[in-house]
């Protein structure tokens, strides 16, 4: 693609450091802008050198960018956008990268110029990982980046973002905001919560100690702390923001745990196998599809 004029990054995080590292690598802007409310983040940014220029103020960040990306925990949307609505230039592209959908068109939606393309987005990479320092260009390679466009949104836009994603390194996928919050429920947002749970659980729990927690973790329970070290506010936002869709899928996961529960105390074997059996070919579809590696341990030397 052409390379846009200037890109403005709010928020030099994890995935706004990754945003620039990947834009510089694939050329597709010739400022990258960025911008943080915390000046020491501001800071470790300058050292780092993934922005071409850095802004204390938010307007300066955003004035003249052609595509301006928030990439803040979702609970600050609201007061970004109106706070940089005056600074939009006209046929910009607004987006953002935030793990929820339908409440961020519902906090943007209503401060955004009518001459101003709004065009929600979200890509399936990340790490458990924060901070400037945790990005890196290859973040998004091979992974889906959805964009969630508003009924009427201007197609021509849609694409240039499309393009500006697939340079990026992604595969791209456009739908329903409602759908996607569905979907993200089920595949991100219920795992976060169950890693969460069970990890507080075992910590709670009064006959193991918490050096034994930490002492024989070497089996599941450790692919659960690396999923509940992530990042607490961006998660606090994430439960705040899709609270019908996780629910509803909160319900479901409850009622599947109580059959298993009474096949564990029925003795039920079948059942148990049964399912077992069904969720290894899933593990096993995801890692021929591309998303996940086969090596034993995810990789990891020791077990
Ligand atoms: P992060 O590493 O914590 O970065 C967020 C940055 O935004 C921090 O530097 C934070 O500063 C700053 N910030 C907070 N409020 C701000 C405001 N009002 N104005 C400007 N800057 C502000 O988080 P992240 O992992 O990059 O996540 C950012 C977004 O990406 C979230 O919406 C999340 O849902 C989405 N996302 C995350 C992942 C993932 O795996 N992490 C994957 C896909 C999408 P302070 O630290 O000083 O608060």
């Amino acid at each position: 693609m052409e390379p846009m004029k200037k890109i403005a990054i709010i928020g030099l995080g994890l995935i706004g450091s990754s945003i620039a590292h990947a834009t510089r690598r694939g050329g597709l802007a010739k400022e990258i802008a960025g911008h943080d409310a915390s000046p020491d983040v501001l800071d470790r940014a300058g050292k780092l050198g993934f922005c071409d220029t850095l802004h204390a103020d938010i307007g300066d960040c955003v004035d003249d960018a052609e595509l301006v990306i928030l990439c803040t925990p979702v609970g600050a949307y609201k007061g970004i956008a109106a706070a940089i609505t005056q600074h939009l230039t006209k046929d910009a592209i607004l987006s953002d990268v935030g793990s929820v959908k339908g409440a961020v068109i519902r906090d943007i939606g209503p401060h955004v110029p009518q001459d101003v393309h709004f065009i929600p987005a979200h890509p399936i990479a990340g790490t458990e990982f924060s901070g400037p320092e945790a990005g890196f260009a290859s973040l998004f390679d091979g992974r889906w980046a959805i964009l969630t466009p508003p009924a009427g949104s201007d197609a021509k836009a849609v694409e240039k973002l499309k393009a500006f994603w697939l340079g990026l390194g992604s595969q791209v996928d456009v739908m329903d905001s409602t759908h996607h919050d569905l979907v993200l429920a089920i595949t991100s947002h219920l795992p976060h919560l169950i890693a969460y749970n069970i990890v507080g659980t075992a910590h709670d729990l009064e006959q193991v100690t918490e050096g034994e927690v930490i002492k024989y973790s070497a089996s599941g329970f450790r692919d659960f702390t690396r999923i509940a070290s992530s990042d607490p506010t961006m998660w606090r936002d994430v439960f705040l923001n899709n609270r019908e869709a996780v629910l509803e899928v909160l319900g479901r996961f409850t009622e599947d745990l109580t059959q298993l529960q009474r096949a564990v105390r029925n003795g039920d074997g079948q059942t148990l196998f049964d399912l077992f059996t069904r969720t290894r070919a899933i593990r096993r579809a995801i890692i021929d599809i591309g998303q996940d590696t086969a090596a034993a341990n995810f990789g990891r030397n020791k077990s």
